[in-house]
Parts: C-alpha cells; sequence; structure tokens
C-alpha cells in the first residue's frame, strides 16, 4: 500500500525554527514501523540549513504519528542531520540530555489571528478590556469560529496518538491554550512539535494565522502575552522529593537561572515584566500556587512531601520544547550530582556523548557505614555540558 509520509523538521532560522514539511510516498506492505522509514533528504539552502553550494541536509525520522487528516498518511518528526551522518547544528533535539521518566506538560498558549489581528478584534483598536475571555463563552467572547478549530485540533490530537490533555479560552481575545503530556525529554517537546504542526495545517483552510509570539499586542498595552508554561517531574520528585532535595533543586534553578531564560524563547522580555500573572525576568523565585512566582509549586506538591510536580511559568509560547526540556533536565542532573544526593557516577564515552549513571536513591547502610546507592537512572549528556567531573563516592 502506498503511505503518504510527511516527514516533519525544524529549519534553520534563528532566533526560533519554523516547522517545515514535505510527502514522501513510500510503499510498505503492511503498517511501517519508525525504523523501516527511509532516510530522505532537502535543499537546506532554503531554510537556513546549507549553502547553495553544498545543499543537501538530511531527514532522518525520529517519532512516528497517525495523520488522522489525511488518506493512508503518517506524521514523521524528523532531525535534520549533515551529509556524513552528524547532527546540524540547527538540531536542538540531538544536543539534549534525556530521561524517559522525566514527564512533562507543557500549556501552550496561542492567537488565532487574522488579517494582522487577533480573531475577533474590531477593524481598528481593542475590543473591551480583558476580564471576561478567559474559559468564555458566548459569541461576544469568543467569536464564531474558534472553537470549532480548537475542537478539530483536539480530535486530531488524539487520533495522532498524541496526549493533549485540555483547552481553553485565554485572557486575552482572540487567545487559546491547548495542554500535552509527554513522558522524556525528547518524546514530549516531538508532541508538542506536531500539535502546533497540527494546529497551522488545520488553520489554513480557515484563513487564520497561528500566532505564537509571547507578546504579540506589545508590551505597553493591557493585554496578557502567551506562554508555555512546562510542568515537570522526575521519577525521583515523584517518588522520593523531600523538602531538602526541593530546596536544592530550587537553588539550582536561581543559580542557573540565566542559562533557562536562554532556552525559553526570544523576546521574554517583554512577557516577564512581573505583570500579567508572570515574574520578572532577571530575578528566580517560587512560591506555593503563586502565579507571580518563576517556578509555581502545586499544593499537590506540599500535600505530598514535596513529592511531584513543579510548573516553571517562564517558557513562552514561541520557544523550542527541546530546549525547555532539555534545560530543566540538566538542571535536575546538577542536582543529582550534588552535595544533596549521592554522588557515585560512573560514565564512559558513547560516540560523541557521555553516558552518564546517577544514583537517585541511597537503599542502605553496609556494616562500615558505606551507602550502598540503588536505583540508577542512566543519561544522555552532550559532552560540553559536563562542566566538571563528578566527585567519587564517599
Ligand atoms: P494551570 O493551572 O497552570 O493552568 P493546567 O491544568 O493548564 O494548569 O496544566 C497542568 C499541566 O500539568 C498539564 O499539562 C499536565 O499534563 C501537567 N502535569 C500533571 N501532572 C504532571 C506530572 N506528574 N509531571 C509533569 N507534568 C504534569
Ligand atoms: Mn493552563
Ligand atoms: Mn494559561
Ligand atoms: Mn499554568
Amino acid at each position: 500500500m502506498k503511505f503518504k509520509l510527511e516527514y516533519i523538521w525544524l529549519d534553520g532560522y534563528e532566533p526560533v525554527p519554523n516547522l517545515r514539511s514535505k510527502t514522501k510516498i513510500v510503499d510498505f506492505e503492511t503498517e511501517p514501523a519508525l525504523d523501516e522509514l527511509p532516510l530522505w533528504n532537502f535543499d537546506g539552502s532554503s531554510t537556513r540549513q546549507a549553502d547553495g553550494s553544498s545543499s543537501d541536509c538530511f531527514l532522518k525520522p525520529v517519532a512516528l504519528f497517525s495523520d488522522p487528516a489525511r488518506k493512508n498518511s503518517r506524521l514523521a518528526m524528523c532531525e535534520v542531520l549533515l551529509p556524513d551522518g552528524t547532527p546540524h547544528p540547527s538540531n536542538s533535539r540531538a544536543a539534549i540530555a534525556d530521561d524517559p521518566d522525566a514527564w512533562f506538560g507543557f500549556e501552550q498558549e496561542y492567537f488565532l489571528y487574522q488579517d494582522g489581528s487577533p480573531l475577533g478584534f474590531p477593524k481598528d483598536g481593542f475590543p473591551g478590556p480583558q476580564g471576561e475571555y478567559y474559559t468564555g463563552v458566548g459569541y461576544k467572547n469568543v467569536g464564531d469560529v474558534a472553537r470549532e478549530i480548537v475542537d478539530e485540533h483536539i480530535d486530531l490530537c488524539v487520533a495522532a496518538g498524541i496526549a493533549i490533555e485540555g483547552v481553553n479560552a485565554e485572557v486575552a481575545k482572540g487567545q487559546w491554550e491547548f495542554q500535552i503530556f509527554g513522558m522524556g525529554a525528547k518524546r514530549a517537546a516531538d508532541e508538542l512539535w506536531i500539535a502546533r504542526y497540527l494546529m497551522l495545517r488545520l488553520c489554513e483552510r480557515y484563513g487564520v494565522d497561528v500566532n505564537f509570539h509571547p507578546k504579540p499586542l506589545g508590551a505597553d498595552v493591557d493585554w496578557n502575552g502567551s506562554g508555555l508554561h512546562t510542568n515537570f517531574s522526575t521519577k525521583h520528585m515523584r517518588e522520593v522529593g523531600g523538602e531538602e532535595y526541593f530546596t536544592a533543586l530550587m537553588s539550582a534553578f536561581s543559580e542557573e537561572r540565566a542559562a533557562h531564560i536562554a532556552c525559553y524563547g526570544p523576546e521574554n522580555d517583554l512577557r516577564l515584566t512581573g505583570l500579567h500573572e508572570t515574574a520578572a525576568i532577571d530575578e528566580f523565585t517560587y512560591g506555593l500556587a503563586d502565579r507571580g512566582a518563576s517556578v509555581r509549586i502545586p499544593h499537590s506538591f506540599v500535600e505530598s512531601g514535596h513529592r511531584g510536580y513543579l510548573e516553571d511559568r517562564r517558557p513562552n509560547s514561541m520557544a523550542d520544547p527541546y530546549r525547555i526540556t532539555g534545560r530543566i533536565l540538566q538542571t535536575e542532573l546538577q542536582v543529582g550530582r550534588g552535595k544533596s544526593m549521592p554522588t557515585m557516577v560512573t560514565r564512559f564515552k558513547l560516540d560523541e556523548r557521555l553516558q552518564v549513571m546517577v544514583p537517585v536513591e541511597m537503599k542502605t547502610e553496609n556494616p562500615d557505614g558505606h551507602a550502598v546507592y540503588s536505583n540508577f537512572r542512566r543519561f544522555e549528556v552532550a559532552t560540553d555540558s559536563i562542566v566538571q567531573p563528578p566527585s567519587p563516592p564517599k
């Protein structure tokens, strides 16, 4: 049977990539598996990924989804490779740490746009002030077609096999949110990119654009920007946790504030003003149920003995989710290697990457008082993210 395989990748535009895709028709007798999809190439000189003189870039499928909107079609999220098979510099997915037990929940906010302004805005100026739009109902609050789009997007995501968890109308008119949950730093971000792709493609038919800018109406007006709140938990946070670990994690987040902001999307200074339910960009704060903090601690987290997930409210709607999940995991990993946690780490070279074993629990103490560690987690870490060798076991 002929399958339409939609190869989807991120281009080389800065500071954030655009989604690109093209269709490859391939004959398979039965449902193709990811590792059966062929490598493909494209003209990198048209996507800011190569010079005209040597323009071939390669597409390696890394995640496969159903494509419910087209007959016999599948969506293949791809990494971009150089002709020698190594990751292209724009390939943010290849550069991040991963851990299948790290879970991420993204709250993707965005505006629907038509003719240069948010859907439902009058030709000139602004509609009534914010107040009734958030989770609103009725034509005056949400207009006539937005709900149809949003609803169809849910169906597309569910049928594609993406864990969409909910949607809601947001604070500004024409602004909406969908939530995507995923396990693993790469996989969760793959699913968000595909959910964005499905929304963009769906809106073509309505003559509507999806605007992912974090502050599309500018910083001088009293209208909310768009975020990509990122909820996260590792196995250790869910199962062990505790106040001491939490405090160590938050101090690592504080120390790495600038490194996190660098991964959280461009022009975030327009949005992270300390107003409109945001934190200030140059401070790191956390607080219980505090929507003005950088990291919000859900009530459930404290009630379960500092176990569960946390919400980083700083990433913005336009950010590359690979960089967000990778950065959060990297900081969490630093704490795992820090003084509040066991420090025994073994490592060895694996291709261009380091494989790091981190014990996450101290199981027992043997008779001479030495700790015996258990429950190791394996990470792959880009070599340039290893700042100093971990200390040997005590
Ligand atoms: P808000 O109150 O901030 O608007 P939402 O209900 O929109 O919250 O989003 C909450 C997010 O938290 C969802 O995307 C969900 O998938 C995510 N989430 C829930 N539990 C976990 C967990 N254990 N680890 C990571 N993310 C989680
Ligand atoms: Mn939300
Ligand atoms: Mn929201
Ligand atoms: Mn939120």
